[in-house]
């Protein structure tokens, strides 16, 4: 065994690294290298094998590497060279004082149940872990002041498990916190922080976690520490619990603990952006706080509470709301109610929905209810958002529902290609990432010759073709899965057929099977000769979902069809390092929900800043995005699978393929690299972050920040 030193200020368990390279220790504990292309590098070339080995963790890889290599790598100057270079860009980058406007805001804490950062912290399970990530990401790069809240969920991440009958079977796969680039918060006496959750009894107590993203951290709690009994240590096991009872312990610990958490540490902020509603409790805490600390009136903390908090919602679905029956609420708050100076009936009076006012407290109705900045995920979400709600606010007319929207966006230096980002670099200026957000940057564009761009996206197909092989060439060795299985899962995959990708969560409204609507139709598109096409599937259904395990068995059963001659494939456990060679990789990204049930999307996004085609029917931020040269859009404004299907299929035909197909002498799609350059041209900076944070910054957190400013001056006075 090697000398392991618990080192104090990382408080992990990284190894002792030679006083030349130990910089690396501290690289490897900030997630910024994830999205720098140097950063990556620099751990790719210390040993390039132990980094795939390792998936792509460098706290693994450093505590696998045999001490006598480090010391090689000392006396390595190109090693030295590329690992002086990428520790200045991170000193630079940590002490940068980036600008992002006249304004700043005041700090901000921010809230969300799931994280999705990269596949070493496996806390998240779909696209709002995502979003809520680009945003700590992109507000590092800005330079905001804010500070994350979420869990540490020590049993999150379920592996997908698909067997030869295709029914999924998940496999929980427990955080090896030892190798996970998290730390320790201690106390001051050393010791691991720990913080009594209020008011549960028995009292549970939570554990505390950071993890560095760029500039900000992100506190985490955790649950499962001998303290607790058994029960209450596994509230933080799992993402989104099905026992109702579990949940409303788990957004307790989330909302309430969290917010102590940060009192406890004393973390300064004026502005609280909860992100969905699962963390909403926060806002009751902060209710207390003012009452008990600043000696507030009720009125005067909620006033206060309500003008400086924002609150964001991204489901289209009154359904899909966490609704906790008022008994159950009451075995828990009826000591906290009194503390806020309410009794029952106003307590639950924010959480009472008027559509349903039986059924329980409506974490969404509440998060509407105590915080004054409201917003939906896309323009058209708003306007789903404001019909839906109406009633919260007591009006009958939609348009005055005091409920705005930001659309989402996703974070480029994460998304976007390291190639593509390489050649950006050169094109557009060392400093574009500063001007991300501004169209004209994106004129530019027309200076990388079409070649140069399909030659990037070329290399990117092959290496998701060959990411995709060697993932089931493993599987076959290793797990001696089912040849039906192997052939499913992309052996037969062609990096020179035109690609559709369809990924993400399987589940009913988003429809995966669509394409499979018709079968003999779409034998014919994808065995056409001379023109073939293949689609490539992948994405988890819930556990609980069985309908959505039934669409998912049902693509698989395509997949395994000879007919389809092995162009159908089913790539097993989507996650984020699988996103991105899809994204990259793949020609046309499909997307067809029920409208309007998707609230924003933006895996398509994604895909649209590296190339790859969206094709999507009018939902999300697509009504935003198309500008009918940079994609496609099919079916009509109300979903019906016969006509949907019938006009996917007649756009893939009649649209896609011929012009996919139609390539110069050196067999490039001349056509296509134009409406590629237009997709990357008008998608990049209308749905990068840092769009995206822009409209937070100005509809939201710096009208808070002067209200906040205001508030504690009229109370002063
Ligand atoms: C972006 C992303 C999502 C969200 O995709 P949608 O298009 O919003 O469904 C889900 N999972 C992963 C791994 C992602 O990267």
């Amino acid at each position: 065994m090697k000398n392991i030193r618990n080192n104090t200020s990382a408080n992990i368990a990284i190894p002792e690294l030679p006083e030349r390279i130990s910089g690396l220790g501290e690289i490897a504990l900030n997630l910024w290298w994830t999205w720098n292309p140097r950063g990556k590098r620099l751990f790719e070339i210390v040993n390039p094998y132990l980094w795939k080995e390792c998936k792509q963790n460098p706290i693994a890889m450093l505590k696998k590497i045999p001490e006598e290599e480090l010391h090689g790598l000392c006396e390595n100057e190109n090693f030295m060279d590329e690992y002086r270079y990428v520790r200045a860009l991170f000193k630079q980058y940590m002490n940068d004082n980036a600008a992002y406007g006249d304004e700043e805001p005041l700090p901000i804490a921010y809230f969300c149940a799931e994280y999705g950062l990269h596949h070493s912290v496996p806390i998240y399970s779909g696209g709002l872990g995502f979003l809520a990530g680009d945003i700590l990401k992109e507000s590092s790069d800005m330079g905001l002041p804010m500070v994350g809240m979420g869990f540490m969920y020590p049993q999150g991440y379920v592996r997908q498990v698909i067997g030869s009958d295709g029914w999924q079977r998940g496999a929980n796969e427990s955080i090896d916190k030892d190798t996970a680039p998290i730390e320790r918060v201690l106390d001051k006496d050393g010791g691991h922080f720990t913080v009594k959750v209020p008011f549960i009894d028995p009292p549970v107590y939570a554990t505390v976690w950071k993890i560095n993203v760029g500039r900000i951290t992100l506190y985490l709690l955790d649950t499962d520490i001998e303290q607790n009994d058994p029960w209450d240590r596994q509230i933080s096991s799992h993402l989104y619990t099905p026992d109702m009872h579990q949940r409303l312990r788990q957004q307790i610990v989330l909302g309430i603990g969290g917010y102590s958490v940060l009192e406890r540490l004393g973390i300064e902020y004026s502005i609280l952006h909860l992100n969905e509603g699962h963390p909403a409790f926060a806002l009751f805490e902060r209710v207390r706080t003012f009452i008990e600390n600043e000696k507030m009136a009720m009125k005067d903390a909620i006033e206060r509470v309500r003008a400086t908090s924002i609150f964001t919602t991204h489901t289209p679905l009154q359904a899909a709301t966490d609704v906790y029956g008022f008994d159950m609420m009451g075995h828990y708050f009826s000591d906290y109610w009194n503390r806020l100076g309410m009794n029952k009936e106003q307590f639950m009076s924010f959480g009472l929905n008027p559509d349903a006012p039986e059924s329980g407290f409506n974490m969404t109705v509440f998060g509407l209810k105590m915080c004054a900045h409201r917003n939906a995920v896309s323009k058209k979400h708003c306007e789903v958002t404001k019909g839906i709600w109406k009633n919260v606010f007591s009006l009958i007319n939609t348009s005055e529902v005091p409920i705005d929207y930001v659309t989402n966006g996703v974070h480029l230096p994460t998304w976007l290609g390291d190639e593509l980002f390489v050649e950006l670099d050169k094109i557009l200026g060392e400093n574009w990432i500063k001007m991300q957000d501004n169209p004209d940057l994106w004129l530019r564009l027309k200076d990388i010759p079409g070649s140069r761009i399909w030659d990037i996206h070329y290399a990117c197909k092959e290496s998701m073709v060959n990411f995709i092989r060697e993932l089931v060439r493993r599987k076959w060795a290793d797990e001696g899965i089912d040849p039906l299985v192997a052939m499913a899962e992309g052996v037969m995959l062609d990096p020179d057929v035109l690609t559709i990708g369809f990924a993400r969560r399987m589940t009913g409204y988003k429809r995966p099977d669509l394409i499979l609507h018709d079968m003999d139709r779409l034998d014919r598109i994808i065995n056409n000769f001379e023109r073939p096409v293949q689609v490539i599937f992948a994405g988890k259904a819930h556990p609980s979902d069985n309908p959505g395990k039934q669409i998912l068995q049902r693509i698989f059963k395509a997949a395994q069809d000879p007919r389809f001659r092995g162009r159908i494939a089913f790539v097993e456990d989507y996650g984020e390092s699988l996103a991105k060679y899809l994204v990259h990789g793949c020609d046309v990204w499909l997307n067809n929900p029920v409208i309007p049930l998707e609230a924003c999307g933006t895996s398509g996004m994604k895909a649209g800043i590296n190339g790859t085609l969206h094709c999507s029917s009018l939902d999300g931020w697509w009504p935003e995005g198309y500008n009918g040269k940079n994609g496609w859009a099919f079916g009509g404004d109300v979903a019906n699978d016969d006509t949907d299907a019938a006009a996917l299929y007649d756009t893939i035909e009649h649209k896609i393929v011929p012009l996919y197909y139609a390539v110069d002498e050196q067999g490039r799609p001349v056509e296509w690299i134009r409406m590629m350059k237009e997709a990357m041209g008008r998608i990049s900076p209308a749905f990068s972050a840092r769009r995206m944070m822009k409209d937070y910054l100005n509809k939201f957190y710096i009208p808070s920040s002067i209200n906040a400013v205001k508030n504690v001056q009229g109370t002063g006075a």
